[in-house]
């Protein structure tokens, strides 16, 4: 029994570990890396394995850090099985297919270039294409619920339970008997934590010998949510009282879901004006809507409390969807209203046009809430640049900046070591996905269990 760690190693991106029991080998995860150019360059090189010798791939949820590399994977030869939760399925299948084009149009638009200097020797070829997002997805099989066994083959049990995540997220324990010798192993995939809205708290982990550990936020608390709340809805009825508009940029996957969900709450508890404008004017954010109204069974109490009077979640008096890029466009002319799109770093998308319209403004406002890696356009705004270079064009910041801490969808500090105290004293604790400064703050606080941090590729008897 070993295993063997092929991404996620000391950085926050790219998940990918392999099991090695009974003559199988078992992947959880295979992500994509994400970040700077380097990071995205790692996509390219060799994966440590085999594709075509993997059995199963166990994915822990739909993120594309954790799901990314799959279709490259079953275009190098994986014939395995994809298990993992039927939300999970259709929110990677978003997921891998909008990689797939952006992974698509960055091909051709560097071959585009390439061409003009006639350089054919620089011609490249996307990391996967449409049609191998299609094709994997046709080995990816559901698991019936969670908290329930499953037999992979005689000596490999697995079971899934509920991380609080995004919205289908799950921690995998894989039972292991070899040679006589029992192994527990869990993996946490990464962790959400308590009281957050549309999704019920993590599950209390199952005892295990062996954890594999996120620590993504492993050296910092969170702010509490209820002030962010409240920090939003006083964003949003000052700027809406001196008709500007609020542009909020943001994650497709569960932050949207998030905001509508906060949204439609406020307005109930006329906290926000009954008939405020809302544009949620993001494709892949309205698709994810969907998918989250298909799979209830992920929701919470107050979520279900939510529908069983009689009401959708995410649905506002004032809310629109904004498909069309003409449309889009067209929002130039408004004013007064809440706009939400993509990305939610201002890498692309849709939100650089709202910001070059709206950023010189002095009655507009700008609110991140989420993470803005070094050197987005987010961050520089965040950190107080008098002017950006949108799309090509200098513009102004003269609109109003917040920066609301309280929306993480990771544990923090304090969460993970709750969520690792329940794991009854493992002998070894691994950590993986986090940057190594936060890896050993965390580890420090991690008593009674051998911590290792590994590096890339690197093998460890279980
Ligand atoms: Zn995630």
């Amino acid at each position: 029994m070993r295993i063997t760690f092929h991404g996620a190693a000391r950085n926050v991106t790219g998940s990918c570990h392999q099991v090695e029991c009974q003559g199988k080998r078992i992947l959880i995860d295979c992500g994509l890396y994400q970040g700077n150019r380097e990071m995205a360059e790692e996509n390219r090189n060799d994966f440590g394995f085999d594709p075509a010798s993997i059995d199963f791939l166990l994915l822990t949820h739909g993120h594309l850090d954790h799901c990314g590399r799959i279709p490259l994977l079953s275009r190098l030869g994986f014939k395995g099985t994809v298990l993992t939760t039927a939300a999970t399925r259709e929110l990677a299948r978003l997921v891998m297919l909008d990689s797939a084009r952006i992974q698509e149009e960055e091909a051709r638009y560097r071959n585009y270039k390439a061409n003009r200097r006639r350089s054919r020797e620089e011609q490249v070829e996307p990391l996967y294409n449409t049609l191998d997002a299609l094709n994997c997805l046709d080995t990816f099989v559901d698991i019936a619920s969670f908290d329930q066994p499953h037999d992979l083959c005689p000596g490999i049990r697995t079971t899934f339970y509920d991380a609080g995540h995004i919205l289908g997220s799950a921690c995998i324990l894989l039972e292991l008997e070899e040679g006589g010798k029992q192994r527990r192993v869990l993996f946490s995939g990464d962790l959400g934590y308590n009281g957050r809205a549309i999704l019920p708290d993590p599950a209390t982990p199952p005892h295990a010998d062996t954890v594999i550990m996120e620590s993504t936020y492993g050296d910092r608390l969170h702010k509490p949510l209820e002030p962010s709340i409240k920090e939003l809805y006083q964003a949003i009825n000052t700027t809406i009282a001196r008709n500007g508009n609020v542009l909020i940029p943001s994650f497709a996957l569960e932050r949207t879901q998030e905001l509508l969900y906060y949204l439609r709450e406020g307005i109930e508890q006329e906290r926000l004006p009954r008939h405020l404008q809302v544009y949620l004017d993001s494709p892949m954010a309205v698709s994810a809507t969907q998918i989250f109204r298909r799979h209830r069974e992920c929701f919470d109490e107050e979520t279900w409390a939510v529908i069983s009077a009689g009401r959708d979640p995410f649905e506002l008096p004032g809310l629109e969807i904004i498909r069309d890029t003409a449309e889009s466009m067209a929002l130039k002319h408004v004013r007064g209203a809440v706009i939400i799109a993509g990305s939610g770093m201002c890498t692309g998308g849709r939100i650089r046009h709202h910001l070059r319209h709206n950023l010189w403004r002095r009655e507009a406002s700008v609110v991140f809430v989420g993470y803005a890696a070094g050197g987005t356009l987010a961050r520089q705004i965040i950190e107080g640049a008098e002017v950006v270079k949108v799309m090509q064009e200098e513009v102004e910041v003269n609109a109003e900046i917040y920066t609301i801490g309280g929306f993480s969808a990771h544990a923090d500090q304090q969460e993970l070591l709750n969520w690792h105290a329940q794991t009854g004293q493992p002998e070894r604790t691994f950590l993986v996905h986090g940057e190594v400064e936060a890896m050993e703050v965390l580890a420090a606080h991690l008593m009674e269990t051998k911590v290792e941090m590994p590096d890339l590729h690197q093998s460890f008897e279980l």
